[in-house]
């Protein structure tokens, strides 16, 4: 199966091999709307919707945007779209008209898929407003209530599916961590390439059952749904992820590997610690994650308290799955490592002139492989993202282990330079997490006419815990050792650190803007 050329084609081979076999669980709030579809169906469900919209004029070459949330019927119209071979630029449901505005007007999409009202936001109104601001009106459909799908029956004037999966069929949006969200284009063939590292990494079997806890829009979306193509077993999806209610769906539909993000691990941490004496999820096997640091402490937590194995990976939308720890790695590895890259995925730690450094070295981390996108949208930004030797910049920081274990220490834009010197955010974040009266923690640098920059420490605190101060902050760092150049000059107490709304990412331009 690994080997197919496109989406389509391992949708096809899937729903021949095991027709009857749930892909797609909905657990809804209430359990008598759980539905579910098989491989089988997904295949005829998108094929009779790709002839519905064929039929409404949408043919290979437009581009379609689509804004819904994790829906079956999401991943039927998306798989639609592959069928027809058109362009889909996915959006998540958080994002508002600037975002949509940007996508639709940097895509050149005709065509706005959105979710009608749906948890207060009326999504009509919203392209409404898209419109004005931009000539080029998409058109705009409801997928849920309108979503054309043709009679049953063999589609007759379905065009032959794409044969070529090098084709860019796939934008998507970067998180605007740093600047503003970036389109990337993917091809069937990196997504299918993405989905089978992941596979590869994780090692799960046939009778797992999965879940996903991030919007489907997110490239993670496509990457897992490969994953239950090569492997044949269900995922459980959540309209809007949220506990207790996603503790009761996992219970349910007996959920044995979980995917999300470091958010996630915390949400269920948080559960567990309600009733620490009775296991919540007896039949969980692996919580499977990552695109977001992960503080080594939360791995051992994870582990006691929800006595499941964790494995935490690297990634980004340009790369979907670039490590993942495995199974065979010890817990040393898992908690302090992102794990290694899957064959196919070359990783190159450099200086920034892109001379590579040995085993050890601390770096740019620079990646090859299937599953590297093309680049972006706009020309220059990809002349800008490859080096000369086809390895793209990922504008992260880290190192090798001989082992081949990926460890990563910050971001090149998340360096602090203070007084001439690199403080790494990433390394104070670490010790901060450890700190009892520190629940999460954000440390970002913030102009200053004497250093250039300072230390800020952004702290959010456990529930029940005394005002923690900055000297007492400073004195257990100094304790554990941090240099005294790196100490924080400055520490934020907040409510709750502002977040994306994927995969709940701490947006640090948002906190510079704050107090800088
Ligand atoms: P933008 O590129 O728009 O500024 P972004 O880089 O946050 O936003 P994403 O593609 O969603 O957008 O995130 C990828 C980044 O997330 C990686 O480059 C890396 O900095 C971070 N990341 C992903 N996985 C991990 C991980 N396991 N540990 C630490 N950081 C990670
Ligand atoms: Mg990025």
């Amino acid at each position: 199966l690994g080997a197919s050329r496109t989406l389509w084609e391992l949708v096809t081979r899937r729903a021949e091999l095991s027709p009857d076999v749930p892909v797609l669980i909905q657990a809804a709030d209430n359990p008598v709307d759980d539905r579910s579809l098989t491989f089988g169906q997904l295949r005829t469900r998108a094929e009779r919707t790709a002839a519905g919209l064929y039929a409404q004029g949408m043919r290979p070459g437009q581009t379609v945007a689509w804004q819904l949330p994790t829906r079956i019927e999401t991943v039927v119209l998306s798989l639609a779209l592959a069928r027809l071979g058109v362009r889909q630029t996915p959006l998540i449901p958080g994002h508002r008209e600037r975002e949509v505005a940007l996508a639709v007007r940097a895509t050149g999409a005709g065509w706005y898929a959105h979710p009608g009202q749906w948890h207060g936001t009326d999504y009509a109104a919203l392209a409404e407003r898209v419109n004005r601001r931009y000539e080029h009106a998409p058109r705009a459909f409801t997928a849920y209530n309108t979503l054309p799908e043709a009679p049953p029956g063999p589609p007759s004037a379905l065009p032959p599916p794409p044969a070529d999966g090098t084709a860019v069929r796939w934008i998507y949006w970067t998180s605007g961590t740093t600047s503003e969200p970036r389109g990337v284009r993917h091809t069937d063939r990196s997504l299918i390439a993405g989905g089978s590292c992941l596979a590869h990494a994780l090692r799960l079997r046939p009778d797992d059952v999965g879940s996903i806890a991030f919007p489907y829009a997110h490239i993670g979306g496509p990457d897992y749904l490969v994953m239950l193509l090569l492997y044949g077993f269900p995922a459980v999806l959540f309209e809007k992820f949220a506990m207790p209610g996603a503790l009761a769906g996992y219970r349910r539909h007996g959920v044995t590997t979980a995917g999300g993000s470091t958010a996630f691990y915390s949400m269920f941490l948080a559960e567990q610690r309600k009733q620490p004496h009775r296991r919540l999820l007896p039949g969980l096997r692996l919580l499977a994650g990552g695109g977001a640091p992960k503080p080594p402490e939360l791995y051992h937590e994870v582990v006691a308290e929800l006595g499941c194995r964790l494995t935490h990976g690297y990634g980004m939308t340009e790369a979907p799955m670039i490590t993942m720890g495995a199974p065979d790695d010890t817990p040393e590895q898992l908690a302090t490592t992102e794990g290694r890259p899957p064959p196919g995925m070359e990783i190159r730690i450099t200086t920034p002139d892109g001379e590579p450094l040995p085993p050890g070295h601390e770096g740019e981390v620079r990646l090859r492989g299937e599953a590297v996108c093309q680049g972006y949208l706009d020309a220059d930004r990809t002349a800008e993202v490859f080096d000369a030797d086809g390895f793209l910049l990922t504008g992260d920081l880290g190192r090798l282990l001989e082992s081949g274990h990926l460890v990563l220490t910050g971001r090149s834009k998340d360096v602090i330079i203070r007084k001439g010197e690199n403080v790494s955010a990433k390394e104070i974040e670490q010790l901060l997490y450890e700190h009892p009266a520190v629940a999460d923690a954000a440390v970002i640098g913030l102009p200053d006419p004497e250093r250039g920059e300072r230390v800020c420490a952004v702290v959010e605190q456990p529930p029940g815990a005394g005002r923690v101060t900055l000297a007492e902050l400073t004195a257990y760092l100094r304790e554990e050792g941090l240099a005294t150049y790196k100490l924080p000059e400055q520490l934020e107490v907040v409510e709750a650190l502002p977040r994306n709304e994927t995969l709940r990412k701490v947006l640090k331009y948002k906190l510079r803007e704050r107090f800088g």
